[in-house]
């Protein structure tokens, strides 16, 4: 399975890596854990490129089972679409997500960091093609945002090419609403589906994530450096903010500033981290 690749980030918060039985999670194991809201959240933190001024957090889906170890969200992600499970996961991390990002975005925070810049994080959420026609599922994903007084505007749904893709009418009519009531929309692993520039035109996205297997052979690889430049370009000529993701080494940042690419997350700036582990690494930084 992938989950033993090398590169793969250790859990959030345990070590060492115990990953080796993941792939016999079942469909049982979760449901139990969402039973129990056993699936945790990390955030990645999401810097302007030309700055290092942090304007966000993607929030991922953890899962650490008692027998099974630490299970990787892309073991996890297809099983609960496979038997119907996504849209509670989705409900269920976007529902941590949002306390969270209330409480970092509270007063008392701001008083104990001393500053106010928490006050206005993104918040990016993973969202499934299968949910897409799930409107019961925004709705609570908007009254989520309501009963904690945060504006839609600073969450970001993300959505993998392919999957906003696939049938260009429907999404056409769900990503118009939800761009309506205020949420900002990313094309998620751009780069990999086959979407052609007429179909992303009428789609309203307002960031383009270039794929982060692009951008992490950006050092050795010309190809990967011609991709990035040309869906750099691309989000430019449409009005689009553009995000590289994968980002791990200085030179790779370097670069990306250079194409005058707007945002940048990877291991370089942090790995996810773990919700009570990000005011810590946020005071860090702004310190140095
Ligand atoms: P993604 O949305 O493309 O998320 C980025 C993935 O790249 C994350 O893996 C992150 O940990 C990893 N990553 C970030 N920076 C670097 C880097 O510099 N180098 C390397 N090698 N990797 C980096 P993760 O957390 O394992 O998630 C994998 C995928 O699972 C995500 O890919 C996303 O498609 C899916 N996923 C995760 N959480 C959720 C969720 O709550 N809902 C849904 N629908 N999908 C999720
Ligand atoms: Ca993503
Ligand atoms: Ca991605
Ligand atoms: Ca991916």
């Amino acid at each position: 399975h992938k989950a033993s690749e090398k590169d793969e980030e250790p859990p959030v918060g345990d070590s060492p890596v115990e990953i080796s039985s993941a792939g016999d999670a079942s469909v049982e194991d979760l449901e139990e854990a969402l039973n129990f809201g056993q699936i945790e959240m990390a955030y990645q933190p999401k810097v302007r490129c030309h700055t290092g001024t942090i304007v966000g957090f993607e929030a991922l889906a953890r899962w650490h089972h008692s027998r099974l170890g630490f299970v990787p969200p892309d073991i996890f992600i297809p099983l609960a679409e496979a038997h119907g499970l996504i849209d509670r996961l989705t409900l269920q991390v976007s529902e941590k997500a949002l306390d969270w990002l209330a409480e970092m975005s509270s007063d008392a925070t701001a008083k104990r960091v001393g500053q106010h810049v928490l006050q206005d994080m993104l918040l990016s959420l993973n969202i499934s093609a299968r949910s897409l026609g799930n409107n019961a599922l925004f709705d609570a994903i908007l009254q989520c945002c309501r009963e904690h007084g945060i504006n839609p505007e600073r969450i970001v749904l993300e959505l993998t090419e392919s999957s906003a893709m696939q049938d260009a009418t429907t999404s056409l009519d769900t990503l118009t609403r939800l761009r309506l009531q205020g949420f900002q929309l990313s094309i998620d692993d751009f780069g990999t589906g086959y979407s052609s520039m007429v179909q992303l035109v009428r789609l309203p996205f307002t960031e383009i994530k270039v794929d982060k297997r692009f951008v992490m052979t950006a050092p050795t690889s010309e190809e990967s450096r011609a991709v990035i430049r040309s869906v750099v370009e691309l989000g430019r000529s449409l009005g689009l903010s553009t995000t590289a993701e994968g980002v791990e080494d200085q030179e790779t940042l370097g670069y990306l500033d250079e194409l005058e690419c707007d945002l940048a997350q990877g291991y370089l700036i942090s790995r996810p981290l773990a919700p009570d582990a990000v005011l810590d690494w946020f005071a860090a930084r702004e310190a140095q």
